[in-house]
């Protein structure tokens, strides 16, 4: 028997306790993992707390990622004893994901954890990590480097907005972090940010047109925030365009797009083809400082889960939190 999270839904309302299941509960896969780790991410937030229905089928074990070490496998990629991690493909939302002491799941959706990082560290990174590097790779394959000028992260306090101003500030970008905790300024410039901006200036209507500041952008709120940063982007500046955490909505103009050529690259993780997994997994392992991300991690005890999801809703989450499940 393990420890799991477990959500129902009978007519009366959404239900989430801490329970305990059996290996032979778990779905059908070709892989048996033994988590080590799991994590908490914005989605896992609105599933675990129903505030959105990301939750397609009931019972569900949430968690939309995992590290751990493979118990059986008649995949033909991967054995016994294999370090592996997770992350998307409907896990969490679809398929019984790592909130739990064990995960059965199609070997397809597995990655190798690069040799260089620990299992721990595969999930202090995350899914919201693997997301930053997305949006990097987006900036990159759109012609943004360090020398194309200025980049702005917004969020960037949370998990998505810490790993990306990292990221970024080590390949010798100049980052501005926008965040609604300027409480928070110490914590963004040791990851590396060069200024921090208040949300607020972000969070109001503007012009469809502002003052020419970026030459790239990580967007992990989506609504007014993005719309702003849209406005304020420079001649052929890329924005990659990942979250939602201010708003589903995006009420801009065509003026960016069409006067100064600004592209709006659409990142998406879950379902994103594993090439570009692998490859941003291998760099995340290579490029990102492991004593950055050190500072990002909070532990939290699968126990703790359940009342501590509401944070994230409310914005007051800073950087990765990690759940250790069985650590290995
Ligand atoms: P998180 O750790 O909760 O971080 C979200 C951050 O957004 C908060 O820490 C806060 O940072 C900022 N924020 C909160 N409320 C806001 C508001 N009303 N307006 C503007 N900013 C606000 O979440 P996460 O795991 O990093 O995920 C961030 C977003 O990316 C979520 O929307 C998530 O669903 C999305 N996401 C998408 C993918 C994908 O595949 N496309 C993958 C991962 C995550 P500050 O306090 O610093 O402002």
């Amino acid at each position: 028997m393990f420890d799991a999270i477990v959500i129902e839904k009978p007519e009366s309302g959404q239900t989430v306790r801490l329970t305990q299941l059996a290996t032979q509960d778990l779905p059908e896969g070709d892989v048996l993992v033994d988590v080590a780790f799991s994590t908490l991410n914005y989605k896992d937030a609105l599933a675990i707390t129903g505030a959105s229905p990301v939750v397609r089928s009931f019972p569900m074990v949430p968690g939309v990622d995992f590290s751990g070490v493979i118990r059986e496998s008649s995949h033909p990629e991967f054995k016994a004893g294999d370090r592996v991690l997770l992350n998307g493909w409907g896990v969490g939302e679809k398929h019984w994901g790592g909130l739990a002491g064990q995960a059965r799941v199609n070997g397809d959706w597995l990655v190798p954890v690069p040799e260089a990082i620990s299992l721990r560290q595969a999930m202090a990174i995350g899914t919201a990590g693997y997301t930053a590097m997305l949006c990097v790779m987006a900036l990159e394959r759109h012609g943004i480097g360090p020398q194309s000028g200025d980049v702005v992260v917004t969020g960037a306090a949370g998990g998505v907005g810490s790993v990306a101003v990292a990221l970024l500030a080590a390949k010798g970008y100049t980052v501005a972090a926008v965040t609604g905790r300027p409480s928070e300024a110490a914590y963004l410039t040791s990851l590396g940010a060069s200024s921090i901006i208040d949300r607020a200036e972000l969070s109001q209507p503007g012009r469809p047109l502002a003052k020419e500041r970026w030459a790239g952008a990580v967007d992990v709120a989506g609504g007014l925030v993005l719309a702003n940063v849209i406005a304020a982007m420079r001649y052929r500046g890329v924005v990659a365009a990942c979250g939602l955490a201010a708003s589903m909505d995006l009420p801009t103009t065509v003026a960016p797009f069409i006067l100064r050529g600004v592209t709006l690259a659409g990142i998406d993780s879950v379902m994103c083809p594993k090439p570009d997994r692998m490859a941003a997994w291998g760099r995340l392992a290579e490029e990102l400082d492991m004593e950055r991300l050190e500072a990002m991690i909070t532990e939290l005890p699968l126990a703790d889960v359940i009342d501590r999801v509401p944070a994230f809703l409310e914005g007051k989450v800073r950087g990765r939190v990690i759940v250790p499940i069985n650590p290995m």
